[in-house]
Parts: C-alpha cells; structure tokens; sequence
C-alpha cells in the first residue's frame, strides 16, 4: 500500500476558472478524482493529468464512494473527491470522511467558491451593507431532508437578514409563502441565479416576493439555482448609502490615522484590518 491521502477539492460554482490554484494543482498531479456529476467534470477533464482514473459518482451509494475512494488511496498518492461549490456546504463530507477515518486513509479538504457567493457575484449584489443588515443565512427548503428544530425558513426570514437558499429553486411558491409569512413586503427583491459563472448559461432573474415564482417559471428555471432573497438587493442603484466605516476619513484603524480630508482608494492600506 502506498498509502495515498484522499483530497476533498471545492471545485467551485461552474467555472472551471473558479478552482482555487492549490484544487487545480491537486488534480494536475491526481492518480485518481471522483467527481460530483456534470457540474465538475469540465475541471477534473480539462486538468487531471494522462492516465488519471476518473469516475462519476452519479450513480454510486456513498458505500460504493468510499470504496473507491479508499481502493485507490491504495494504489496512488493524490486522490481527489472533486465536490461543486464548497466541500463544506450540502456536500455529505462527514458522510465520507468517516469511512475514510475508519480505513486509516489520510484526509484533507481544500475550500471552494461556494455557489453563494459566485451568485452574488454574477448579479453585482454584496450580501452585507452597513445599516441594513450585517448577516447571512445560508439555508434550505425543507425537502426530503428535514430541517432541525427552529430553522425553517419562516423562523430564519424574521430576521430579514440575508438569505441564500440552495436546493429550493423547485419550492419557490413555497420560499415566498415563508417570506411573506416572517413578514417580507410582497415588493420586497429576490434575485434568482441559475448555473451562477457557467460561461454562456448563466441566468439572473431579479423580481420580488410577489412575482419571483412567476418569471422563473416563464424562464424555465427548474435546477441549479441560488435564491438570493436580500434588504440589500439593488443597492448598486441606491441614491442614499451609509458608508462603510473602514473607508470614512474620520475612522481611524490600525493601519491608518484619521484625516480630515477624505481618503482616495490609492490610499487606502494594503492590507485591511478584519473589518468594514
Ligand atoms: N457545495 C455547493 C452546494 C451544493 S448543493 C456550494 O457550495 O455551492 C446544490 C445546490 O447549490 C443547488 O441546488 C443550487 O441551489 C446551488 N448551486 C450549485 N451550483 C450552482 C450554480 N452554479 N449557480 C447557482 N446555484 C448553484
């Protein structure tokens, strides 16, 4: 035995460009990926190198995942279990991960650009502004898996927070029922981004609580989509703005004493402190 370790790589939104370096770099150098259905085989074809073992785990129960997985950690040094967006985000890792603790093969995990943030980005929307909310929820509709206690959507809109809700596209009649029953104004935007950084197939659908379910059906956007539902949503074209703290003259930081004058970008400090 070899003893190979078994990389579990976020391979990102869709983009084979989103990979991080040091994911691309595992599979320039794999023995083997397993990777998660269409979404990811452009990134485990486009770079893994010749001779590379690659399968789809579309059609495999996680007993016959882990298998794999461990059978060729024998034979090879680099394994990598390519996963959409981030490993660590409706990924089943852990459900992997414990065949693998149990079998004695090493493990890592390399982060991803989760589908959340690559919706963000397509749509020009930041998930925090000051004075309006500073938190992001990242959830679910219930479907077949069920939501722990004090979780459902209702409960979590209440907060109007950010939401960023996966696995829903198929329930938004009843996404905008939770919103609208947390109190959520029928006016109130929500964006929807279907295959969020896929060169040529990226959709944005922008519209409200009161007509979101409308124009994705008129779209026919049934997969693969974020539910952005956000207080923040269209601040690009708001006239009024409270400033973020970091960047106001009169804010002085670590890295930066308070002017009087207001600073330009080039002033601003290579590197920021953990706070805007
Ligand atoms: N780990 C992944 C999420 C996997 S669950 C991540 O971090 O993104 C699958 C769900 O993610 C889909 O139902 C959809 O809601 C979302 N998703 C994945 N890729 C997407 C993309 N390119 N654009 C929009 N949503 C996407």
């Amino acid at each position: 035995m070899s003893g190979g370790t078994v990389w579990f790589v976020g391979a990102g939104p869709g983009d084979p460009e989103l990979i991080t370096v040091k994911g691309r770099a595992l599979i320039e150098r794999a023995g083997a990926i397993l990777f998660a259905g269409s979404l990811v085989s452009e990134a485990a074809t486009r770079w893994a190198p010749a001779g590379c073992v690659i399968a789809d785990s579309k059609d495999m129960t996680l007993e016959q995942m882990s298998a794999w997985l461990i059978a060729q950690a024998g034979r090879c040094q680099t394994v990598v279990r390519l996963q959409t967006g981030d490993p660590g985000l409706y990924g089943a890792l852990i459900e992997l991960v414990q065949p693998l603790d149990a079998a004695g093969v090493p493990i890592a995990v390399v982060p991803g650009v989760s589908s959340a943030m690559a919706s963000a980005a397509a749509a020009v929307e930041s998930l925090t502004l000051p004075e309006v909310t500073q938190t992001v929820i990242f959830t679910r509709m219930e479907g077949r898996t069920p939501m722990p206690e004090g979780e459902s959507l209702e409960v979590l809109a209440a907060h109007h927070s950010t939401l960023c809700i996966f696995l829903s596209i198929t329930l938004m009649g009843r996404v905008t029922a939770a919103l609208t029953a947390a109190g959520w104004s029928p006016d109130a935007p929500v964006v929807v981004v279907h295959k969020a950084s896929w060169p040529g197939e990226e959709k944005i659908i922008r519209g409200t609580v009161a007509t979101i379910q409308g124009l994705c059906r008129e779209a026919k956007i049934v997969s693969q989509s974020m539910i952005i539902a956000s207080p923040t949503l269209g601040a690009r074209h708001w006239e009024t703005l409270a400033k973020s703290k970091l960047y106001d003259a009169s804010f002085t930081h670590k890295f930066r004493r308070a002017s009087t004058k207001p600073s330009l970008i080039t002033d601003l400090p290579k590197d920021l402190p953990e706070t805007t």
